[in-house]
């Protein structure tokens, strides 16, 4: 097999347990690998790294699959790898739907499989990765016996591997248009033209979060997708909801799901961009009890950091102004780049300015079907905050 031989001065991250290899971190590479083969990987003094796959056209030029040497990197040692990630999700409690792995965190660098029930949905987004999806597709079929498995990879992460973006079936085709049931709702979920694997797993168990502070409550959601909070709101209990997206296709697709729950007459979705009509709310004095917000990433990039901080602080003030006093606001930021620190800096600058007091409610991270990996820092990305604001 082919070895690559890393430097001796490195950071000890990888023996820290941190997958990823950069190319300025090889001394040297034995044998000729095909882009996407795995490797042997060894340290300066000869011990082994564990075995991965290599690609010299990536900055990241190994992803680590084992740490140990006698595994085989082979169709079984995949299946075995599903196996456990089910195992673990069921272990933790998720039945129906989950994110069934996780890239990083489940020891399964660059691949996301979520699972809707009887469906899967599958990204590949290292080419190393990308090599082994008939063997995912297998395993998924043998563990689970799926009514389908559809391909999400049109992300623009797979050009950096000289990958195309692509989707479409990995099974028999099916009507992609799906409906799940979370927290005992339903909800049409939209496989193959949804936003990233058509739904936001990553939420599931804070929607919860918000089932006591919505009870009677006149409720306002902004950047709402499919309208998943605000139809949790509204079987919560709440007076009223009104849901914003900029997204007439993602308005249309909730105001369906309030009807698929019998909630229309309470939850309804408009097309805005929030960041103008909170604006003219504040001004015209509207105010509700709870406000949400659930934003996209603001930055993809180191680079522009401070431009999403202000992003976030501008949303949340204009947010927390119209919250009536002694009500709250349930506060979202799905980037990695934003630490918990900095974000929780953000909401009190927010509230500085819009000279609002804040107390912590509650602060979560994203479900736990998506592990954190103390050090992987892309594995800790999503910040969910309650705040009540006097
Ligand atoms: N809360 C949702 C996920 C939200 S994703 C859930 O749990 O499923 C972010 C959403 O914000 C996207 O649907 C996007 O269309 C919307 N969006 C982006 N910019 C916006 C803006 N300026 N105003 C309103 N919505 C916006």
């Amino acid at each position: 097999m082919n070895k690559v031989f890393l430097r001796r001065k490195i950071a000890p991250r990888v023996a820290n347990g941190h997958p990823w290899i950069f190319a300025n971190e090889v001394e040297k590479v034995e044998g000729e690998p095909a882009p996407g083969e795995i490797v042997e990987v060894y340290y300066a003094d000869g011990k082994p790294a564990g075995k991965g796959y290599y690609n010299s056209q990536s900055q990241i030029i190994v992803r680590l699959l084992t740490r140990n040497r006698a595994d085989e990197i082979t169709e079984d040692w995949f299946l075995k790898k599903i196996e456990a990630c089910w195992k673990y999700r069921q272990q933790i409690g998720y039945t129906e739907n989950c994110r069934l792995v996780f890239g990083e965190a489940d020891g399964l660098p660059q691949l996301i499989i979520d699972k809707f029930n009887d469906y899967f949905v599958i990204q590949t987004l290292a080419l190393g990765i990308d090599l082994w999806k008939p063997a995912l597709v297998k395993a998924l079929q043998k563990v689970f016996n799926p009514k389908g498995i559809f391909e999400r990879n049109d992300v623009p992460v797979r050009e950096l591997e000289g990958l195309p973006q692509q989707k479409g079936f990995l099974s028999a085709p099916f009507d992609t248009s799906i409906i799940i049931k979370e927290n005992g709702l339903s909800f049409h979920v939209d496989v193959e033209n949804g936003q990233k694997t058509g739904y936001f797993l990553d939420q599931q168990d804070n929607r919860r979060a918000i089932r006591h502070i919505v009870n009677g409550a006149d409720v306002l959601g902004a950047f709402t997708y499919t309208g998943t909070f605000e139809i949790h709101a509204g079987a919560y209990g709440a007076k009223s909801v009104l849901g914003l997206d900029i997204s007439q296709n993602a308005v249309d697709q909730a105001n369906r799901n309030a009807a698929l729950n019998g909630l229309e007459k309470v939850v309804k979705f408009v097309q805005a961009n929030a960041f103008d009509v909170l604006k003219q709310w504040g001004k015209e004095d509207r105010r509700w009890d709870v406000v949400m917000l659930d934003p996209p990433a603001f930055t993809k990039s180191r680079a522009t950091i401070q431009k999403a901080i202000t992003g976030y602080k501008e949303i949340n003030l204009r947010g927390m102004k119209l919250i009536r006093p002694g009500g709250f606001l349930v506060t979202s930021s799905c980037t990695n780049l934003v630490n918990p620190e900095m974000f929780l800096q953000t909401i009190d600058m927010a509230a500085k300015d819009a000279r609002r007091k804040i107390r912590q409610v509650t602060f979560q991270a994203q479900s736990s079907d998506h592990p954190i990996i103390w050090g992987m820092e892309n594995t800790e990305y999503l910040k969910f905050l309650i705040v009540q604001v006097e």
